[in-house]
């Protein structure tokens, strides 16, 4: 049997919520699980041997119901054009759950960076934004980094964005450089607002995050700073991941340590004195909270039995498949969903969009304060919605998305003609 690939995952919870959502009309409902446009690429650069290289790249442009497009942009060897249909969809999603007027889109090329110069690197991202300028725009379809890609990436972008187009308009993209017209917080953001659901679960349950044991996959923006600041709340991380090593410490691992070598370009199987495992062993150690904050499908049917941890935060998009899902939820597992845990990085997108289109400069403070805010009331109604509907918190957070997205097209299609013409309606003349 064919696996279920993570596009027609998502088409297949939209389905399976479409009731309890109140989406009866089949043909919205086929809008909803439909990408509005879609886009792939050839993508020439000069490479540092003086050869000419092309790459194939994508944007997907889901979902425009509730506001523009926004999702971030991809560099990995291993990306395809279902993996950006099914990261556009969960931004829909995703922007849908927490309430920000915003779409879904997301954008990705087939390249692995670590095999490029930085030369090669700013050639291929400005040739990328060359081959899409006329697509995004600040009030169109707003970009941000993702796996692979940071301020650097989008910062390029939007210095491309303007020379194409002749508008210096930064909101074109998020993740940006403070200078370059970034929000403070857009960093941390991610793991940032997936502490906050945590919290406020754990808050609502008794529970607390001191003294758990913590195992992060993926060691990069969203489960670095998720790991410090679990650490820094008390909690002790047991084991790590990046795409190299796993490592395992029982005690605890140095996390600033860990964060330090990751920063200057290290990676953790050099990094000497730690007990190592290959990738994928830290899924299974004995935590408490497993963080899967690397890349999709990494919990499936063939290691899902072996998952100890009680709680999972989902800060990857789409780490579990449905079979893992499943059989997690069925073991009593709570999981975070991907849609609601990760959303701090687009609610901070937001808010630097917000910002750079009001010309104001906000304060980490202020950031830190409405970002908790956004979270805690997405994950409120979510809670509140999965303990009613006695259904788990992906399947809640899925209902209200989808009903939120449904009520915008609905909102916007023509109205049916007032009344039917009638019967006996004069002849048009000839
Ligand atoms: P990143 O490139 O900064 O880091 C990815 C990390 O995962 C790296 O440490 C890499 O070595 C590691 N990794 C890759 N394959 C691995 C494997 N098989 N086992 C263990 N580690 C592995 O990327 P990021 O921005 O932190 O994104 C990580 C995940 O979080 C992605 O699913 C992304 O879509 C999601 N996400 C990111 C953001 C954001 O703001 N950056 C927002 C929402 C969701």
């Amino acid at each position: 049997m064919a696996a279920v690939t993570p596009y027609r995952r998502f088409q297949l919870l939209v389905d399976a919520v479409a009731e309890e959502a109140g989406v009866e009309d089949p043909v919205l409902l086929e809008r909803i699980k439909t990408p509005e446009r879609i886009l792939t690429v050839a993508v020439p650069i000069r490479a540092d041997d003086g050869k000419m290289r092309l790459y194939t790249a994508y944007r997907v442009q889901h979902s425009s119901a509730r506001g523009p497009y926004k999702g971030g942009i991809r560099y990995h060897p291993a990306v395809t054009l279902d993996e950006v249909m099914a990261l556009a969809a969960w931004m829909s999603i995703k922007t849908a759950v927490v309430d920000i007027p915003m779409g879904g889109g997301k954008g990705g090329i087939v390249v692995d960076p670590h095999q490029l110069s930085e030369h090669e690197l700013e050639a291929l991202t400005r040739a990328y934004a060359d081959a899409i300028w006329r697509s995004i725009g600040p009030l169109v379809d707003v970009p941000a980094p993702d796996v692979n890609t940071d301020s650097q990436t989008m910062d390029w972008i939007a210095d491309e964005y303007r020379r194409d187009s002749g508008q210096n308009a930064p909101a074109v993209v998020t993740g940006k450089s403070l200078p370059h017209g970034g929000s403070r917080g857009r960093d941390t953001a991610t793991a940032q607002g997936g502490f906050d659901v945590l919290a406020r679960a754990f808050t609502l349950t008794g529970n607390t995050i001191a003294g758990k044991r913590v195992a992060v996959q993926g060691f990069g923006n969203a489960g670095s700073h998720a790991a410090a600041l679990l650490a820094n709340a008390g909690a002790t991380v047991v084991a790590a991941s990046d795409s190299s090593a796993a490592l395992l410490a029982p005690d605890g691992l140095p996390v600033g340590v860990l964060a330090r070598h990751k920063a200057e370009g290290g990676s953790f199987i050099d990094l000497p004195g730690i007990s190592k495992a290959a990738p994928g062993a830290e899924l299974l150690a004995d935590c408490d909270l497993l963080v899967p904050a690397a890349l999709e499908d990494q919990i499936h049917a063939g290691n899902a039995h072996a998952i100890k941890a009680r709680w999972i935060l989902e800060l990857a998009n789409g780490p579990l498949t449905a079979e893992a899902d499943a059989e997690l939820a069925r073991r009593g597992v709570t999981i975070f969903p991907d849609i609601l845990a990760n959303a701090g990085g687009v609610v901070v997108s937001y808010f630097e969009w917000a910002q750079n289109l009001h010309h104001e400069s906000w304060t980490g403070e202020e950031v830190e304060a409405r970002l908790a805010m956004t979270m805690r009331t997405a994950y409120d109604a979510v809670a509140q919605l999965a303990a009613q509907a006695e259904t788990t918190l992906r399947t809640a957070a899925y209902t209200i998305a989808v009903k939120r997205i449904a009520a915008a097209i609905e909102a916007a299609d023509p109205k049916p003609a007032g009344r039917a013409a009638p019967e006996t309606a004069s002849p048009v003349p000839a």
